[in-house]
């Protein structure tokens, strides 16, 4: 086998090109047909089959010479609808738009890796499929991706993906086993009472007061009814109601998001909301309803991929790896990993001195790009390592 730092280098500088190209040209989900068409193009350049699916999502395919299982390598290609202020020379050049996610620069990656393993087919194992997927950041392009049988033909037997990730120096890759990050579901709230003057309360059901001791309630869920140790976040976003300062307002409503890591606790958190924004508004003498708006679950990490990519990495390669602590964002990958075993590998971009220092969704986001090289050198090890068996989940894919 061909070791992965020797061949990394030449393909580097082309994925930086591509993400600069990319980068100045940011589309939002579903739209992404310009990035689409160059990820073709570079397909096809490279002698690599491949299919659209989704829309917007591509699908390629590298058949190694030799036997083995079915990897998956998934990059997500959607920008963000803000204006860049970065201060790149090559900042987005649509107003309102921004590759401030590091998709861009996944895509470049992906197609990185995707020349590396062409070129070395005839001693690759197995088959590595490759998934170009848009709309992440909403409305979720990952299921119907699935959908169309982007797992399915062939069958992947494992999956993983790149996520850059400020918080790691460039040339640092991190993964853990386990929930990484978090499902994200939206919920509406609305109190209704009956207006009024506002110096007679007793003429009104006031929504305001009733409102109040629902958001604080909310919270209970959080500190009372679940086990401490677990992961939740309960927050209310947004409040609106009432008319001016001497009218009882009728109505009240609220918008918020759970965050959760265990998915027990997430399939009872409805009903536990529901019966107190019901009965605490019904104690104030007003009516509560509640929906919830179900989105991403969270990505699971598969604990026997994790440990055997682990090794596989310290045996064929030098590159740096950590354990980042999981994280309450949301990520659609996790559709992906609930049908095969997944890795959501975290990738390191901080440079204080090319001042790759800010979060992810910051208009002043900026991406070390010599990080670029080590996250094809990840990307490649991983369908090698899948390809020939040495690295493998602990559950078969269903
Ligand atoms: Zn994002
Ligand atoms: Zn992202």
């Amino acid at each position: 086998m061909t070791t992965i730092e020797a061949i990394v280098p030449d393909v580097a500088e082309r994925a930086i090109a591509i993400r600069r190209d990319i980068h100045r040209f940011p589309e939002l989900g579903f739209e992404e047909e310009r990035t689409a068409g160059i990820v073709e193009c570079e397909l096809d350049a490279l002698g690599i089959e491949h299919r659209r699916v989704a829309k917007t999502g591509v699908v390629g395919i590298v058949r190694g010479a030799l036997p083995g299982k079915v990897a998956g390598l998934r990059a997500d290609m959607d920008a963000l609808p803000l204006d860049e202020r970065s201060g790149e020379s090559f900042s987005s050049e649509v107003a309102g738009k921004m590759h401030a996610c590091g998709h861009d620069a996944h895509t470049a990656m992906l197609l990185g890796a995707a020349r590396v393993l062409q070129a070395d087919r005839a001693n690759l194992h197995g088959t590595t499929v490759l998934l170009f997927q848009p709309a992440e950041e909403g409305p979720g392009g990952a299921l119907p991706m699935i959908e169309a049988g982007a797992m399915d033909d062939p069958r992947i037997d494992a999956v993983a993906m790149l996520h850059v990730d400020v918080r790691l120096a460039t040339g640092e890759i991190g993964f853990d086993a386990g929930a990484v990050n978090a499902a994200a579901d939206e919920f509406h709230v609305t109190i209704e009472g009956r207006g009024g003057h506002g110096a007679s309360p007793h003429t009104a059901v006031d929504a305001i007061p009733a409102a109040a001791a629902v958001v604080l309630a909310l919270q209970n869920i959080a500190a009372r009814e679940t086990d401490p140790l677990a992961t939740i976040v309960v927050t209310i976003g947004t409040i609106e109601g009432g008319y001016r300062n001497n009218i009882i307002a009728d109505r009240v409503r609220m918008t918020g998001t759970f965050r959760t890591q265990d998915a027990t606790i997430r399939a009872g958190l409805e009903a536990r909301a529901r019966r107190i924004v019901e009965n605490v508004a019904a104690a104030y003498g007003t009516t509560g309803t509640l929906e919830v708006f179900y989105g991403y679950p969270a990505v699971v990490n598969d604990a026997a991929l994790a440990r055997s990519f682990r090794a596989f990495l310290a045996a064929e390669t030098s590159l740096r790896v950590s354990t980042p602590a999981p994280t309450m964002g949301a990520e659609d990958f996790a559709y992906f990993a609930e049908r095969a075993p997944g890795l959501l590998i975290r990738h390191g971009i901080r440079s204080d001195a090319k001042g790759s220092v800010h979060p992810g969704h910051s208009p002043l986001f900026r991406l070390d790009e010599d990080a670029l090289a080590y996250g094809i050198a990840t990307l490649v090890a991983f369908a090698r390592g899948v390809g020939a068996g040495r690295v493998a989940g602990g559950h078969a894919a269903p």
